[in-house]
């Protein structure tokens, strides 16, 4: 069998999205590259986390070709991949239906810098990408140029794409994201949230370089 490893990582994450809330039901999607073999690991369409396991994970080329696997692909494959053929530090995508992102986008609105953690983004503020169908290709362009170089963007009426080098990152970037969303939104219900100036920002953006254990 093809990617193993990455293949547990899916499920793993998977089960994670609906632990964390930050998805209902068979919404969104996980994805992992590996560059070595040219090959990513995606989970299957429409199917329970809690029942999906490593032989239902399927495996594509970078041509979105089906290498293995039994099942039907994401419909938003072409989102994933899109990331691994444009973007150099890309090797895994994660996509939520998490309620506050969910909430923002429906807005349109982007997420300013209310919390010192927007900047996990990349960026100082998290943009919202035009609306696109579903599983639609204009969905994958308008996600990547609405994302910049950045690693989170809100899908207009739909939800939150976060990337990064491995599932265990785009997964943070992901519940921290929806965690200042759901802030934003609680401040702007009584009042005007202050926004951290972009210096400031900037000098979080160092911080958040050497924050951790594995530095
Ligand atoms: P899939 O179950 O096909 O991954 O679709 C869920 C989704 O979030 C569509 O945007
Ligand atoms: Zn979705």
């Amino acid at each position: 069998m093809l990617m193993e490893q990455e293949r547990e990582l899916i499920v793993k994450y998977g089960k994670k999205l609906i632990s964390s809330g930050l998805t209902k039901g068979t919404g969104g999607n996980l994805s992992i590259y590996n560059k070595k073999e040219g090959l990513i690991a995606i989970s299957p369409s429409g199917m329970d986390y809690f029942e999906t396991t490593p032989l239902d994970i399927t495996i594509m080329d970078l041509k979105g070709n089906l290498v293995e696997g039994e099942r039907k692909p994401s419909v938003e494959y072409e989102m994933h991949l899109i990331f691994y053929k444009n973007r150099k530090n890309v090797f895994s995508v994660v996509h939520t239906h998490s309620i506050a992102s969910s909430t923002i986008a429906a807005l349109r609105w982007s997420l300013p810098a209310v919390n010192y953690l927007v900047g996990l983004s990349g960026e100082n503020l998290v943009p919202c990408a035009d609306y696109a169908s579903f599983g639609s290709k204009e969905l994958a362009e308008n996600a990547l140029k609405g994302m910049g170089n950045g690693y989170a963007v809100f899908l207009a009426n739909h939800g939150l794409l976060t990337t990064s080098t491995d599932i265990h990152k785009a997964f943070y970037i992901a519940e921290e994201i929806e965690h200042c969303a759901e802030i934003f939104l609680r401040a702007k219900a009584v009042g005007n949230p202050v926004i951290i100036s972009d210096e400031e920002m900037v000098k979080m953006n160092i911080l958040f370089k050497s924050y951790g254990q594995n530095k």
